[in-house]
């Protein structure tokens, strides 16, 4: 059986708390799964700008390019605040999504059973939900060019942005949603404004010539983004797989994320391209940031890293049995009563990162027996 290599960036504040859970569970799908792995370590963000000057080091880059995933933990605090826009700790995480050209963003939103109040929605409307926004997260507004701010004189400013996208760029990204699809509830909701944009016109377009080549057996259909901002709140179980632009990937995946309750819960995987052996550079990581505020004191939510991680074992390694059994041992946690403190509510148990961390382990135990 060949190794998988994985490189481990815990990064900033709660990163390294969060992913020393995360290690304990990679030891133990090697130790009781028939799963290899070789594992290294490297810093990221504002622990690498301490060691070496820059927020990623050209060595642990290179080992991000080489490696079968990149799991992160998060970037950023108050300490580096006053560091240059170039040499800020995000930057290391940009690089890393630019260099790996990372250009699939996915995010699941799924209500556990047992956190269906923690949402604002009511139970009904989120119970059981379980969607994935793919989100383009290379090219569109964010990138195009020309960009900039001009000064037109007499005091009158323009800011300029543009929005651009090829054929290539949304078939790719629409291709991993087909994909997706296929192993989930088998449909995609396309979603763009080509009602007032070109741009979203051509999405449209290819988007439909892609499904119709090749994508067939997967029901597609298309909503302009702001419907599907609105629906996503009205009735968000109608969706299995949504794919959009970067713009409004990154509105609609954040509106989604909040359907779910909690930040410390979602987790993310950044994919690139296939090569011919059919591997993708892939980068894994929580939603949420350092949370300079808690950090250090064992008590943010690890969960986030460690269904992260979950979804590497999906998606980078093909082994969607121990995803699932992950997937069922933080469920069985909750059901038992076992919450960190951002998703206390009242009767449970209250606990620390670690013993998070020691119950989920405890219940894969039970569960392999
Ligand atoms: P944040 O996600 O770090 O925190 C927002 C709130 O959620 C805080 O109250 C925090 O305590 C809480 N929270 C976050 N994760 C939690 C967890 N796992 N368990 C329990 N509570 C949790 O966002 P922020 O406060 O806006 O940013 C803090 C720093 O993180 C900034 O430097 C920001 O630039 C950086 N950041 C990094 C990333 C990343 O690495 N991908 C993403 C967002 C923000």
């Amino acid at each position: 059986m060949a190794a998988y290599s994985l490189l481990m960036l815990p990064g900033d504040g709660i990163g390294p708390e969060v992913m020393r859970q995360v290690r304990r569970v990679i030891d133990w799908m090697a130790r009781r799964r028939d799963l290899e792995f070789t594992v290294s370590e490297g810093l990221v963000g504002g622990c690498a700008i301490d060691a070496y000057g820059v927020p990623l080091s050209d060595e642990t880059m290179a080992q991000a390019l080489a490696a079968d995933a990149v799991l992160l933990g998060a970037v950023g605090g108050p300490k580096w605040d006053g560091v240059s826009f170039d040499k800020r700790p995000e930057a290391g995480l940009l690089r890393l999504r630019k260099e790996m050209e990372l250009f699939a963003n996915l995010r699941p939103a799924v209500v556990f059973d047992a956190l269906v109040d923690a949402s604002t929605l009511k139970p009904e409307v989120v119970r059981g939900l379980d969607i994935m926004i793919v989100r383009e997260l290379t090219g569109g507004v964010y990138f195009g060019e020309p960009r900039g701010i001009e000064d037109l004189g007499n005091g009158i400013r323009r800011g300029v942005n543009t929005q651009v996208y090829t054929t290539p760029e949304i078939q790719r990204v629409a291709r991993v949603a087909f994909e997706l699809a296929r192993k989930r509830g088998n449909k995609v909701c396309s979603c763009e404004k080509r009602n007032v944009m070109e741009s979203g016109l051509l999405w449209n377009q290819d988007v439909t010539a892609l499904h119709a080549a090749e994508y067939k057996d997967v029901e597609l259909s298309h909503m302009l983004a702001d419907a599907a901002a609105m629906q996503l709140v009205r009735n968000p179980k109608q969706f299995d797989v949504i794919v959009t632009d970067n713009l409004f990937g990154d509105i609609l995946s954040d509106e989604a994320a909040m359907l779910t309750g909690s930040i410390g819960m979602l987790p993310s995987a950044s994919l690139g391209a296939a090569d011919a052996n059919g591997r993708r550079k892939a980068l894994y990581e929580p939603v949420h940031g350092s949370a300079p505020d808690i950090a250090g004191r064992d008590v943010a939510n690890p969960i986030a890293s460690l269904l992260s991680f979950g979804m590497a074992l999906r998606y980078s390694f093909d082994r969607s049995e121990e995803a699932d059994l992950l997937d069922k041992a933080v469920q069985n946690v909750l059901k038992g009563g076992m919450r960190t403190a951002d998703i206390m509510s009242p009767g449970m148990a209250r606990c620390s990162t670690s013993v998070m961390g020691d119950s989920i382990l405890r219940e894969l135990d039970k569960l392999v027996g």
